[in-house]
Parts: structure tokens; C-alpha cells; sequence
């Protein structure tokens, strides 16, 4: 037997509680038992939100928020400014071109994070530009964007929108949406959230539904003012993830218990491990600067394939890690401390990369980095 460890920047562990909640019979979506579980979740995704603005609820992966909040505000033919620095940014560009939106892209190298002053540059010169759309965490390299300063940058210009993908960022570090001029605030069930993948949420501000009025895109199942119109009634457009919701409505509860400070101070401290566990060991990181809490992106030492080191992982010891995306394949693996983490998910993790890489023939000292790690964790108790 290979006893299995889910380390992969989503989807993540769920917890067994979070499991059986959701292994309950399934309750009619337009009865009376539904309703309440649906007030509860509303209110309790505004307080994880940190907003007064409805959160809306979809049944799609995360990509259906991110769809939604370009095909709900723009035409065809609007000028925006997206954020490509991995993966996940250039999802942005891709779902311009599908909407026949104008998609400026910024390119950002992979594992840097964009600087602020460019974005304030072409909002300058183009005020007509009317939205602006970037990651939190970008997942692919493990970097954090600024959202706040460039929250403070857009919220000068009244006909832009600022449109954030927090998927790998809400309930993982501190994000202000009403007070850092954020319009759209967009995550997913199967990251932080501790839930299997299927759904997405999406927090809009005033701002952006009075552009929601005019926006000639095309849509239809992803209607983010149906969706309002039947949140009011605590209820949704079409049939919802009956059991994700309740499963969520539990998530909710425990997060709540914990507290915003605590969580966001958890995956501080085992992102902080993590790093320099790794880097203990002798191995570096991708991020140059502003790595996210949720997931460390680290560079395969030179002459060693990271598919490998990713595969092996796996393969031999059951843990799920994450490797690199187009060019990064091979050059770089990836593990995720988001969601239902703890410290000894970081010393399995640790303790695997450093067993991978020498068998595979690696110099590092066996225990270099664990040591690092639990130095950290001890300090921190
Ligand atoms: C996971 C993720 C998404 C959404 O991906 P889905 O597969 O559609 O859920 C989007 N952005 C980021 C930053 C992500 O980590």
C-alpha cells in the first residue's frame, strides 16, 4: 500500500467532516430546507470576502468566474488591461480574444510580479481602457501580485473596473476588496476553500453593475444579474451544487472559528517553513520577490528534470505535488500549503523532496531542509 498525500495547488484536501457533511441525502434546491443553509453560506462568504457587496455563486470551475466578469461587464470591442504573468494571466487574454474583447496584455516573466507603475502608464495614457484584470496569486509560479496598490491606481479612473482573480489568494492572506478599490473579487470551491472542485464566487461592487448595464457581451448560464436577482431570494438561477453548498456552509463555520488573523497567519507560517525548508536543502525558489502563501513554486537543480522530481514524488511516496506549466515544465515543481494544511503537510512534503531528489543523486544533506523547517515550527508554537 502507498498511503496518499494531496500537496497539489488544487484541488486540494477536504476534510473528512467536510466530506460526510457532504455525504448527506441530497435536499430539494427550491424547498425550505434549502433556504436556510443558503442564508447562512451568503452572509458567511460576505465576512470571508471582507465585503459589503453581494458574493454570487456559481456551479463551474473557477475559469467560469473569470469568464463571467469579462462576458458581464464588457462589449465587444472594449479596451482592457490584463496581467500576464503565468498561466493564469494569460487565461485573461484567451477569454478576451473568445468575447472579442481588446485585451492589452501586459507580459510579465514568469515568477516575477508585474510592477504597478506600468499598469498606472497605460491607464494614463488610455483612460478609456475599462477594466483591468490580474491574479492575486498566480498560481503557475507561486508569485503574489500587489492587488492593493494597483487597486489604489485603478480606483482613480470612475469607468474602469479592477477585477481580481483571488483563487489561490482568498482565505489565504489579507485581501480588502472595498477598502483597496477592488470591483470583482473572484474564487473557486477547490483551493483554499477545502472543498472538491465545482464551484465559483464572484464579489461585485456598485461600480461594476452600473457597467454590468451596458455590457453587450454575449452570455447566457454564467448571467451574473440573474444570479444577484435570485441570491436576494436566497436562491439561485438554475439548479446549484446542492452538496457543495452544504458542504461549504460547514467550511464557512470552522473558517469563522478560526478567524481571518489565524488562518492568514497559519499559511504564513507554513509557507515560511516550506521555503526555507527547501531552501535548506540547497534548492531555490522561482519567485524572485512577493511569493504567495499558497504554493511554493522551487527550481529544479540544475541537470534534474522537475517532471521527474514531481512524478517520483508521487509514484514512489503517494504525494501529489505539482510540476511546471509550458515553459516551465521540467524546470521547476510546485507545493501547495493552502487550505486544510498543517505543519506536518509541509514536513511530509519537505521530507519527500529531499528523499526524491538523492535517490536521483542530489548533493543536499538528508534532513537539512526538515531541520530547517521544524526550527521554524518550534519557534512558532
Ligand atoms: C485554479 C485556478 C483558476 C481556475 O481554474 P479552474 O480549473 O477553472 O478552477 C484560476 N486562477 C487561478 C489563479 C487558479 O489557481
Amino acid at each position: 500500500m502507498i498511503k496518499k498525500y494531496l500537496l497539489a495547488p488544487g484541488p486540494t484536501q477536504v476534510p473528512p467532516e467536510v466530506l460526510l457533511r457532504m455525504a448527506q441525502p441530497i435536499i430539494h434546491h427550491r424547498s425550505p430546507d434549502f433556504t436556510p443553509v443558503m442564508e447562512e453560506v451568503k452572509e458567511g462568504l460576505k465576512w470571508l470576502f471582507q465585503t459589503q457587496n453581494d458574493v454570487l455563486i456559481m456551479a463551474s470551475s473557477g475559469t467560469g468566474a473569470m469568464e463571467g466578469s469579462i462576458s458581464n461587464f464588457m462589449s465587444p470591442g472594449d479596451k482592457v488591461i490584463t496581467v500576464n504573468g503565468g498561466k493564469f494571466g494569460e487565461r485573461w487574454g484567451k477569454i478576451c480574444k473568445a468575447f472579442g474583447v481588446n485585451a492589452t496584455e501586459i507580459k510579465v516573466e514568469w515568477g516575477e510580479a508585474v510592477d504597478p507603475a506600468v499598469i498606472a502608464d497605460l491607464l494614463k495614457k488610455d483612460p478609456s481602457v475599462k477594466g483591468v484584470y490580474v491574479q492575486a496569486s498566480e498560481t503557475s509560479t507561486g508569485v503574489a501580485h500587489d492587488v492593493k496598490i494597483i487597486g489604489e491606481i485603478v480606483s482613480r479612473y470612475p469607468n474602469t473596473i479592477f477585477v481580481v482573480d483571488a483563487i489561490t489568494a482568498l482565505g489565504v492572506f489579507d485581501i480588502k476588496p472595498d477598502e483597496w478599490g477592488i470591483d470583482i473579487l473572484i474564487t473557486g470551491s477547490q483551493k483554499a476553500l477545502m472543498l472538491p472542485p465545482g464551484l465559483a464566487f464572484a464579489s461585485v461592487s456598485d461600480k461594476a453593475w452600473r457597467m454590468n448595464e451596458s455590457a453587450k457581451c454575449s452570455r447566457f448560464y454564467i448571467d451574473f444579474k440573474k444570479e444577484r436577482e435570485n441570491l436576494k431570494k436566497s436562491t439561485s438561477a438554475y439548479t446549484p451544487a446542492v452538496s457543495l453548498i452544504i458542504g461549504l456552509q460547514y467550511v464557512l463555520r470552522t473558517l469563522k472559528e478560526e478567524g481571518l488573523e489565524n488562518i492568514f497567519a497559519r499559511h504564513s507560517l507554513l509557507a515560511q517553513a516550506t521555503r526555507e525548508g527547501v531552501k535548506g536543502f540547497g534548492l531555490e525558489l522561482l519567485p524572485k520577490t512577493s511569493p504567495s502563501n499558497a504554493v511554493t513554486a522551487v527550481k529544479a537543480p540544475e541537470g534534474f528534470d522537475g517532471q521527474q522530481i514531481y512524478k517520483r514524488l508521487r509514484e514512489r511516496y503517494g504525494i501529489t505535488a505539482a510540476g511546471g506549466q509550458d515553459h516551465l515544465k521540467g524546470k521547476i515543481f510546485r507545493i501547495s500549503h493552502m487550505g486544510y494544511c498543517d505543519k506536518f503537510d509541509v514536513i511530509t512534503a519537505i521530507a519527500g523532496v529531499e528523499m526524491v531528489l538523492k535517490e536521483m543523486g542530489y548533493h543536499g544533506e538528508l534532513g537539512s531542509g526538515l531541520k530547517r523547517a521544524e526550527e521554524i515550527f518550534i519557534k512558532n508554537i
